[in-house]
């Protein structure tokens, strides 16, 4: 998905768009603008209206941020939630930016100063609720002042189709009659289409641009595990997340307390939060873990709207989230920083039947309908045997090119088989029943199922009943869910999940290859990542940022984010000009906070004995994409003397993906010593291919060696052979 065509740039906008540069790395210490923000801050600078949709951690706030800095005038944000308005502005004024809120917190001298300074025009940015805002008096007041635009945060609000309607939000269109000629952009993380349309409709900007970012987030990686003993298997999990805030969630108040008593029996600082507790309690507890006081949530749905905590590393689901809408938003609270993060789900087929009881207590046929629809998809989610990014898009109706590589799935592949016969089979069930029945009775009729429903409908006499006896019932449902994912068949939602044939179907009928994974019931272990960082120096970095928090009231995030100690963990700078180019190190922290942190570092550093000096090692020529997280991370215990079964054991991958690494890393023109890992066979490898036939394929040359290689081996050889460039 791609924006609009840009608006022609004239030369008023491009000196903007330098300030916005400039405001960009001065003001908030980035280096570069992400995808699509830069287009939007230059169709708001250009006085456009506009929709932006981009998920959570995308970047959003910048989006508005920068223009009302840029802008003359006050940019008026409008935010649902309370809590949320405090934090944005205390990073703002960290910043050294001119930013405060209006809202029923203030109290009436604070409200009053306020007021004087939007008068005053001493402000760049004012938070404000819907309500206080439509006010008549507070709209005669904007009236007298500049406004540089409108933000609607959160836009998905006004909309009685999202997940969250306000009717106060519903007002805002009012915005349009009064101020016609201020700018006004919505932002939301909801994708669905009705929203969409219902959020410029209300809002009243017809002409507004619309951005549309892909919705991947690819520093979270999606782990599915089959649900055996969860106490135990989160504590697993929570070794490998020493100290990193996360979210647990379950789908009842009694397991949520029943789950955070048992954890903090653990030693782990854990708290209950669900709808059943008083509001204050509730508030502490959020506000704990906002502060790293409390580090695991375990939390019913009823947490998470609202809470702005960028460094939470970790979503567990205890239970089956009800539709991948939900899964989605909810694992999506992980990773907002950008840095790695994990989404767990146990899942146990139980749940399936769990949640599908508390549907069939929904009194509206039409509404259950859905829901089942989308408790199924859900479940093909969990039951996935392909990549699941891909099939969590492809809900979402977008595309991956290719298969993520950070998924429980990419990193441990099932094995695959050509299963032509069976994709065959399949479609001619699905013609003959005329793509009316979902995958659980074209399953039944494959197999011969002789049920009432098949017997009355008169599918007993179909060609194809029982044509698909000799594999189980569960082989097919995995079967017919993969072919959906890989976009052979189409799930209608209208029709009670219908499988219908798609264009692509005619490559079955034109008998290609069909490969597809093999259905399999054991369970994976949990591969982990760690940060590249040196944990010692980021613990000294992450005290003195809580010490700060705690001197001035601040969430420690404020102070610094996690990637910006991260980077300064790993490169250790020792000058003020050295820190200042850190991500995420403004003017204003490198002067307020820059000496406290240098002298830090310079002390760890001063400890640590010198780095040897690296070998002389060849230049490796690049022959392939970069490596990714997970191959760099092989790459590092591979430095650290590892061997390929030590960094299987620890990534928890099987040693041939390891190999697999190695050939990625090796492409991409990292330094593996191939010559080694052959050992004394390498000569004759190298000989033999040396002289192999030039016209002979690459299975004919790896069969005709006189050492058996597995697949990734040879492969492994191939990229070394290229990387050293003799190939
Ligand atoms: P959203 O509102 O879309 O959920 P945010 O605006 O909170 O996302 O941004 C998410 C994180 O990304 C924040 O920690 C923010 O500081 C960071 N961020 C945003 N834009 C950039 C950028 N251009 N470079 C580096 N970090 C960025
Ligand atoms: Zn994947």
């Amino acid at each position: 998905m791609e924006a609009k065509a840009r608006v022609s740039v004239s030369p008023y906008i491009a000196e903007q768009m330098e300030r916005a540069r400039r405001v960009l790395k001065e003001v908030f210490g980035f280096e570069s603008f992400r995808p699509m923000q830069e287009q939007v801050i230059e169709a708001v600078l250009a006085g456009q209206d506009v929709l932006l949709l981009m998920p959570t951690g995308g970047g959003k706030s910048l989006c508005y941020q920068i223009p009302s800095i840029v802008r003359e005038g006050v940019g008026v944000v409008v935010s649902p939630l309370i809590s949320l308005m405090k934090d944005q502005v205390d990073a703002l004024v960290a910043n050294g930016v001119r930013a405060a809120y209006y809202n029923s917190t203030l109290k009436a001298a604070q409200a009053r100063e306020v007021i004087a300074r939007l008068q005053a025009g001493d402000l760049d940015l004012l938070y404000i609720a819907p309500e206080r805002l439509l006010t008549k008096k507070f709209i005669e007041i904007l009236k007298g002042v500049k406004i540089a635009l409108f933000a609607v945060d959160e836009a998905h609000c006004v909309s009685q189709w999202g997940h969250d309607f306000r009717p106060d939000y519903a007002e805002l269109g009012r915005l349009r009659e009064e101020f016609p000629d201020v700018p006004m952009i919505a932002l939301t993380a909801t994708a669905d289409e009705h929203t969409r349309r219902d959020i410029v409709e209300r809002l009243r900007m017809p002409d507004a641009q619309w951005f549309v970012a892909s919705f991947d987030r690819p520093n979270i990686r999606y782990l599915v595990s089959e649900k055996r003993q969860p106490l135990t298997q989160i504590l697993q999990f929570l070794e490998g997340w020493k100290g990193a805030s996360g979210i647990i969630y379950c789908m009842s108040k009694k397991r949520v307390d029943e789950l955070a008593v048992n954890l903090q029996r653990h030693g782990i600082a854990a708290a209950p939060y669900h709808a059943g507790m008083p509001a204050r309690v509730r508030e502490r507890v959020q506000d704990d873990f906002l502060r790293d006081r409390v580090k695991v949530m375990v939390a019913t749905i009823a947490f998470g709207m609202g809470v702005d905590k960028p460094n939470i590393r970790f979503v567990i689901h205890h239970d089956l989230p009800k539709s991948i809408e939900s899964y989605y938003q909810e694992t999506g609270r992980a990773g907002r920083d950008g840095l790695e993060a994990e989404a767990l789900l146990l899942y146990g087929p139980s749940d399936v039947n769990l949640v599908r009881r508390l549907i069939d207590n929904v009194e509206n046929p039409e509404q259950r309908r859905v829901e089942i629809h989308k408790l199924n998809a859900m479940v093909g989610f969990a039951e996935a045997l392909t990549c699941r990014r891909r099939v969590l898009l492809g809900y979402f109706g977008e595309e991956l090119e290719q298969d993520c590589g950070n998924c429980d799935i990419c990193l441990d592949p099932p094995e695959t088989y050509d299963a032509r016969e069976y994709a065959e089979l399949a479609l001619a069930c699905v013609e003959e029943l005329g793509g009316r029945y979902g995958i659980g009775y074209v399953v039944d009729v494959l197999r011969g199922a002789n049920t009432a429903l098949v017997r009355e409908r008169g599918h007993t006499e179909a060609k194809t009943f029982g044509a698909g006896k000799d594999i189980s019932a569960d082989e097919w449902t995995s079967i017919l869910r993969q072919l959906v994912h890989r976009g052979y068949f189409l799930q209608d939602i209208a029709e009670r999940g219908a499988l219908k044939p798609t264009r692509k179907a005619e490559r079955i009928r034109a008998g290609e290859p069909v490969i597809l994974a093999r259905h399999r019931h054991r369970i994976r272990r949990l591969a982990r990542l760690t940060a590249q960082r040196d944990e010692a120096l980021y613990a000294k970095l992450d005290e003195l940022r809580h010490k700060i928090a705690d001197e001035e009231d601040l969430a420690p995030h404020i102070v610094f984010s996690d990637v910006a100690l991260t980077e300064m963990s790993q490169k250790k700078p020792t000058t003020l000009e050295e820190l200042g180019k850190i991500s995420g190190v403004s003017k204003v922290k490198l002067a307020t906070y820059g000496e406290r942190f240098l002298a830090v570092i310079r002390e760890h550093v001063a400890e640590q004995p010198e780095e040897p000096a690296s070998d002389e090692v060849p230049q490796l020529i690049a022959k392939g994409p970069p490596a990714n997280e997970v191959q760099l991370f092989t790459y590092q215990l591979y430095k650290q003397g590892k061997t390929p079964d030590e960094i299987a054991e620890i990534q928890g991958v099987s040693r041939e993906t390891v190999i697999r690494h190695f050939v990625s890393l090796v492409r991409a023109g990292h330094y593996i010593d191939v010559p080694a890992y052959f050992g004394e066979n390498y000569q004759t490898l190298m000989t033999e291919m040396d002289e192999a036939d030039p016209y002979a394929s690459l299975v004919e040359i790896k069969n005709g060696l006189s050492v058996p290689l597995t697949n990734e081996e040879f492969r492994l050889l191939v990229a070394w052979r290229e990387a050293i460039g003799i190939a």
